[in-house]
This record gives C-alpha cells, sequence and structure tokens, in this order.
C-alpha cells in the first residue's frame, strides 16, 4: 500500500508574487497595497476584474519563485515507490500547462495527470477521493473545510501568508514552510 500525500501549489510549493496584482492596480489608477486576506478579499472589485483579465498565465508563472531545496525533496518521493503524490490547485484549467511547465521549469518531476485543478471550487471531493496522509495546505477555507471533512491536512504559515494567521492554535498541524512540515511529520529527514 503506497502512502499518498497531496500537495497544494501556490504558497506551499511556488511562490508567485504580486507582479500582476500590482499592474492591476496600476491600469486601474490606484494605489496598490498589499494583500492580507486570501483570494482578494477587501481590494477594490476593479481591480480584481482586472487582475483576471489581464491573466498573462506565462509571465506570472515565470515570476514565481521556490525554495531551491524543495524540488530535491519532491522528486525523492514522487521517485519513491513508497508514495504516491498528486497536488491540487485552485488555479484554472486554462493555466495547466503553464503550471507543469513552471514546475519542470524549478526542477520538479511533474507529470500533468498528477495536478488537479479546481478553480474556485471545494478541494473536497479530490481529496477525499485520494483520502491523502497529510494535505499541505495554506488557504484558510481549504483548511477549514479539510479539517470539518476529517482529511489531515498541514497548514504551511509565515510572515507571507498573512490570511492564516487567524487559524493558529485552530490547526493542530502547522509548520512555517514544506521542508520543515515534512521534517515534522516524519517524511523526510
Ligand atoms: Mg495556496
Amino acid at each position: 500500500m503506497k502512502i499518498n500525500l497531496a500537495f497544494d501549489i501556490d504558497d506551499v510549493i511556488v511562490w508567485t508574487g504580486d507582479r500582476q496584482t500590482r499592474q492591476a492596480f496600476k491600469n486601474c489608477g490606484k494605489k496598490h497595497y498589499p494583500q492580507t486576506t486570501w483570494n482578494f478579499a477587501g481590494y477594490p472589485q476593479d481591480v480584481i476584474d482586472e487582475y483576471y483579465r489581464i491573466d498573462d498565465t506565462e509571465s506570472l508563472f515565470r515570476g514565481g519563485l521556490c525554495h531551491k531545496r524543495i524540488p530535491y525533496h519532491l522528486n525523492n518521493l514522487i521517485d519513491s515507490p513508497k508514495y504516491k503524490i498528486i497536488f491540487v490547485t485552485g488555479r484554472y484549467e486554462h493555466q495547466l500547462d503553464g503550471t507543469v511547465r513552471q514546475l519542470l521549469r524549478h526542477g520538479i518531476n511533474i507529470k500533468k495527470e498528477m495536478i488537479h485543478i479546481v478553480g474556485r471550487n471545494s478541494k473536497m471531493e479530490i481529496l477525499k477521493d485520494f483520502n491523502p496522509r497529510l494535505y499541505f495546505e495554506d488557504a484558510p477555507h481549504h483548511i477549514t473545510e479539510c479539517i470539518k471533512n476529517g482529511i489531515k491536512v498541514v497548514m504551511i504559515t509565515n510572515n507571507k501568508t498573512p490570511w492564516n494567521h487567524s487559524l493558529r492554535g485552530y490547526v493542530p498541524n502547522v509548520a512555517p514552510g514544506l521542508i520543515s512540515a515534512l521534517r515534522q511529520n516524519g517524511i523526510i529527514k
């Protein structure tokens, strides 16, 4: 029996940054301010609309960052006969190829079929079906949904994820980054 592990992508594996957000503010003639909630809550609607109108997936993903040890550890897990790995992301269907290219560019040995795209929908259907030993996530609504549905979730929380700080103390399994999360749960040494 393989051990199933599931990963969110944005702000767990890669950090795409706020370049497109800044551009959207600029196009709307407004002054940019940093995001403190998940999924743009609190941003002006015209800025949000502009963000999705720009939707320059390739340049957006090209700007992404990945901690230099993450590809090494993920590849070991992907290659290991002991584990089955999937990625469950709130990105959109038309971003699938760009997502594959982005992860490959960072040196992660991703295959398209490992990526599950949900857009703005719930991740529960996929996660309940996959039944992971652990799921690594940063978005508060997905985390609370996991807890309600008995999915064992590890919350990645650090100074780049202000949107989930209110859940600290509520979520039993938390870590500041993916590598420490894997280590403290005994998946890597
Ligand atoms: Mg995320």
